[in-house]
C-alpha cells in the first residue's frame, strides 16, 4: 500500500496529485494521475483496435464467402467498367475460397472410426476441387492491380503485389523465386497459417516471357527458367521463403509455406499480344499508313478475343499456362470511364479533394467542364487514369495551399481555372516525362 502521508506523486508522469488530477493507486503500490490513466486506456484501445486490424478472419465457413455477385458488386465500388474480368475475378474467387472451406470441413471431421468408414468417404470426397489461379491481360493503367487489391480488402485476406521483373533463376544476379512471398508472410506478421490463405498479385508476368527470338541470349536468366520456378508456387507446393527477400543464404533461417491455397492473380499489358492473336484468327492488324484510331480500335477489340495458345506465343511456357486457367482481358480505358474515374468510385478523387476541403469547412465544387479539361490532358499526354492523380493534384496544389487562410465558404473549379493551373505549372514537362 502507497503511503498517503505526502500528496501522492503519479509513477508515470511524476506530476504531484492536484484537485483537478487526482492520483491513485491503481495496483499493488503503483499510483498514477488519472490523465496517465486515460492516456493508457486510450492506447490500450489503439493497439486492442490495430491488433485486430492486422489480423482480420480468413472466411472459413462457406457462409462467410460472398458469393460472384457480392463479389462484383463490391468491386463495382472501386473500379469502373471492365465488366467481364470482374465477373471472371469474382467466380474464380468465390471458388478458390469455397474450396478451403470444404477442405478445412473435410480436415475437421472426426478421425475415420472404421477402415469402411474410410473408404466410403474417400469414395465420396474424390472430387477435387483444383485451384484456379487467374491471369489478367490488358494495358497498363487499366484496373488490374486496383481489382485484385479490392478483392484482397473485401476477403480480409493477406495480400501482396510482387514484382516478376525482379525475379532471376536460383544462381543469379536478382531475388529468388521463393521471395514472391516474403512480402506476404510480412504483410501478416509471418502468421504462416494466414498467409497460406492469402492473394499474391504478380505483376508484370508477360516480362517473363521466353525471348527465344533473341540469338544472343545463351542462357535465358529471366525469362523460361524463372516460369519453370514459378510453376512451382503456383501448382502449390511447400517451398522455404527468406523471411527477408532478396537471396537465400544459408545463416538466414527459412520459414516453409505451403502454396496450395493461395490464390495468385497474375498480370500483365502484353504489348503486341493483338499480333498473335490476328494471326490466329487469320486476319491483319491494320499496318502503317493507316489512321491511328483505327488501329487502336481494331487492336482494343481484338484483346477481348485472348485464348491461352496466344499466351504461349507471346512466350508464357504452357506449364504455366496449365496453372493459370482463369484467362480474363481488361479493356482500354475510354474518355467516358476516365471520366467516371474522376467522380464515381467510393475513393474516387473528386470525392477525396471535396473531403480535404470539407475539413476545412468549404464546399469544393468541379464543375463538369473542368472535369473534362483534366480528362483531356490525361488523354493528351497518354497518361490514361494514373495521370488523372498528378494532374489533379498539380491542379489543386495552389488552391489547397491558400484556401485555409482565405476564410471562404465554398471554392469552384471550372475549367479555365484548371487550364490556367496546369500551363502555371508547366504541365507539358509530363509529356517529356512519359
Ligand atoms: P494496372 O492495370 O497497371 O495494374 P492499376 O490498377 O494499378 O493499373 O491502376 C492505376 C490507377 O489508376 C489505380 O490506382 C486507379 O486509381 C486508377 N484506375 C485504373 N483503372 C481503373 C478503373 N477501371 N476504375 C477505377 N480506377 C482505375
Amino acid at each position: 500500500m502507497a503511503k498517503k502521508q505526502a500528496a501522492l506523486h503519479c509513477m508515470m508522469c511524476g506530476a504531484a496529485e492536484t484537485p483537478e488530477t487526482p492520483v491513485v493507486e491503481v495496483f499493488n503500490g503503483l499510483t498514477l494521475c488519472t490523465d496517465c490513466i486515460d492516456y493508457i486506456d486510450t492506447a490500450r484501445d489503439r493497439a486492442l483496435a490495430s491488433r485486430s486490424a492486422a489480423k482480420p478472419k480468413v472466411a472459413k465457413k462457406k457462409e462467410d464467402i460472398p458469393t460472384p455477385h457480392e463479389i462484383k458488386q463490391y468491386l463495382d465500388q472501386y473500379v469502373i467498367g471492365q465488366d467481364d474480368a470482374k465477373k471472371y475475378l469474382s467466380v474464380a474467387v468465390y471458388n478458390h475460397y469455397k474450396r478451403i472451406a470444404q477442405e478445412e470441413a473435410r480436415d475437421k471431421s472426426a478421425p475415420k472410426a472404421t477402415l469402411k468408414k474410410a473408404i466410403q468417404s474417400a469414395a465420396e470426397d474424390e472430387v477435387d476441387i483444383e485451384k484456379s489461379n487467374i491471369i489478367m491481360v490488358g494495358p497498363t493503367g487499366t484496373g488490374k492491380t486496383l481489382l485484385a487489391k479490392s478483392i484482397a480488402r473485401l476477403l480480409d485476406v493477406p495480400f501482396a503485389i510482387v514484382d516478376a521483373t525482379v525475379l532471376t533463376e536460383a544462381g543469379y544476379v536478382g531475388e529468388d523465386i521463393e521471395s514472391l512471398l516474403t512480402r506476404l508472410l510480412q504483410n501478416c506478421d509471418y502468421d504462416v497459417e494466414r498467409a497460406e490463405k492469402g492473394i499474391v498479385f504478380i505483376d508484370e508476368i508477360d516480362k517473363i516471357a521466353r525471348k527465344s527470338d533473341n540469338p544472343s541470349i545463351t542462357r535465358d536468366v529471366s525469362g523460361e527458367g524463372v516460369q519453370q520456378g514459378l510453376l512451382k508456387l503456383l501448382e502449390g507446393s511447400t517451398v522455404l521463403v527468406p523471411p527477408n527477400g532478396g537471396r537465400k543464404h544459408p545463416e538466414q533461417k527459412m520459414i516453409a509455406v505451403d502454396t496450395k491455397n493461395i490464390l495468385f492473380i497474375c498480370g500483365g499489358a502484353f504489348d503486341g499480344i493483338e499480333r498473335k492473336i490476328a494471326n490466329r484468327m487469320n486476319t491483319h492488324v491494320v499496318g502503317y499508313g493507316k489512321d491511328e484510331h483505327a488501329k487502336k480500335q481494331q487492336r482494343d477489340n481484338l484483346m477481348r478475343y485472348v485464348l491461352p495458345q496466344d499466351l504461349k506465343s507471346f512466350g508464357l511456357i504452357p506449364e504455366i499456362i496449365g496453372r493459370l486457367p482463369v484467362l480474363t482481358a481488361l479493356n482500354p480505358l475510354d474518355r467516358d470511364a476516365l471520366l467516371r474515374i474522376l467522380t464515381e468510385p467510393k475513393n474516387a478523387l473528386v470525392r477525396q479533394y471535396k473531403k480535404l476541403f470539407a475539413l476545412d469547412g468549404v464546399d469544393l465544387e468541379f464543375t463538369p467542364d473542368a472535369l473534362e479539361a483534366i480528362v483531356d490532358k490525361a488523354i493528351e499526354y497518354k497518361l490514361g487514369a494514373r495521370g488523372l492523380r498528378s494532374i489533379v493534384e498539380t491542379v489543386m496544389v495552389d488552391a489547397m495551399f491558400d484556401v485555409p487562410s482565405m476564410k471562404v465558404k465554398s471554392f469552384k473549379v471550372d475549367a479555365d481555372f484548371v487550364r490556367d493551373r496546369l500551363d502555371q505549372a508547366n504541365f507539358d514537362k509530363m509529356k517529356l516525362a512519359d
